[in-house]
């Protein structure tokens, strides 16, 4: 690449988060899919000029059983991210898998307290909290899921909710340790519902997050943590949501499983678009 070029590239990207792309494949998608997956996926990422140049974190969150070959089947730095781990090394836990089991295997990427593990595994914050402190112990990396339920928000509870279990899951995480966490605020009523909040709430809810971090750190940390939006992100409405000022990427549901969709959001951010641009015009 010309120096030139490089420069303005530069510019796009510098003093602004790494943006971050993570499908959340939940319960779904057995070798044979995961393989048809890789094969498309892997195409359309090695095709494109512009991600040859930006580099945003993408990353597939497959099952227990699918993070070995996802991991060998995926390519251009594509990251195998666990859904779910249990904070201790290992124990008489049925059911569970440790974090230092995956870790044994290179997986550094973690989601923490996604809503349906907080509902359905009975997660709680001081769960949450036990296994961020000790990814970070041991240089791995948390995506902390956060949101509201329908009944908080209707009853207009939705920002105390966030402080709470921002305050909570982030108990003694230090400054240092902060930046290697991912937040990722997925309401609760927009996950898997096909309609994702409107633009203005997660423009406020975003800022809202920054300002807790501000409060429970300091301005720096409060920009350089990456804040992701989730919750019924597809093609159609990722534009919009990539473009909301603060908001450093998505976690992806359903659109997720269809790896046309999950590019064709990543394509839509705006630091992509204007990449795109300096690209074709050289
Ligand atoms: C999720 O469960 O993390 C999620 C964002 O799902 P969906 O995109 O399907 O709403």
């Amino acid at each position: 690449m010309n120096k030139n070029l490089k420069a303005q590239i530069n510019r796009v990207i510098e003093n602004k988060n790494q943006k971050v792309f993570i499908a959340n494949w939940k319960m779904n998608k057995k070798f044979s899919d995961i393989s048809e997956y890789a094969k498309t996926f892997n195409k359309l990422l090695k095709a494109d000029p512009v991600l040859k140049v930006y580099h945003p974190l993408i990353g597939v969150a497959p099952t227990m059983l699918g993070i070995l070959p996802t991991t060998g089947l995926m390519k251009n730095n594509v990251v195998t991210v666990c859904q779910h781990v249990h904070y201790e090394k290992n124990g008489a836990i049925t059911g569970q898998v440790s974090y230092d089991m995956i870790h044994e295997y290179n997986i550094n990427y973690v989601l923490i307290g996604h809503s349906e593990t907080r509902e359905m595994l009975n997660v709680t914050d001081r769960q949450v909290n036990l296994t961020i402190k000790t990814l970070l112990a041991n240089n791995m990396v948390p995506v902390l899921c956060i949101g509201e339920s329908i009944k908080q928000y209707d009853n207009n509870e939705s920002m105390d909710v966030i402080t709470s279990q921002l305050t909570q899951d982030l108990m003694d995480v230090s400054s240092e340790q902060i930046l290697n966490v991912i937040i990722a605020y997925e309401p609760i009523w927009a996950i898997g519902s096909g309609k994702s909040a409107d633009e203005k709430f997660i423009s406020n809810m975003t800022k809202h997050i920054r300002k807790t971090l501000k409060g429970l750190y300091d301005e720096k940390v409060a920009k350089k943590v990456r804040v992701l939006y989730g919750g019924s992100v597809k093609p159609t409405n990722a534009a919009g949501i990539l473009k909301i000022n603060g908001v450093d990427g998505a976690l992806i549901g359903g659109a997720g499983l269809n790896p046309n969709d999950f590019y064709n959001i990543i394509n839509q951010h705006p630091e992509y678009l204007e990449i795109k641009a300096i690209i074709s015009k050289k």
